[in-house]
């Protein structure tokens, strides 16, 4: 059952404390060579650091 075709999996890693986590993410476009960048909340930092796909 695939409901959101566009919605993919990726570990994002904090940039700072390097924690890991997996987030659904909506990849419209096809051609995503650039590596995902989010800004979240760190549970372990206590503030918003930016996530960075972990390759
Ligand atoms: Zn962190």
């Amino acid at each position: 059952m695939a409901k959101n075709e566009n919605r993919v999996y990726v570990d994002i890693k904090c940039s700072e404390c390097g924690v890991l986590t997996r987030r659904p993410i909506s990849k419209n476009k096809k051609n995503t060579t650039e590596k995902i960048e989010i800004n979240k909340y760190c549970p372990r930092c206590n503030k918003h650091t930016v996530f960075k796909e972990k390759k």
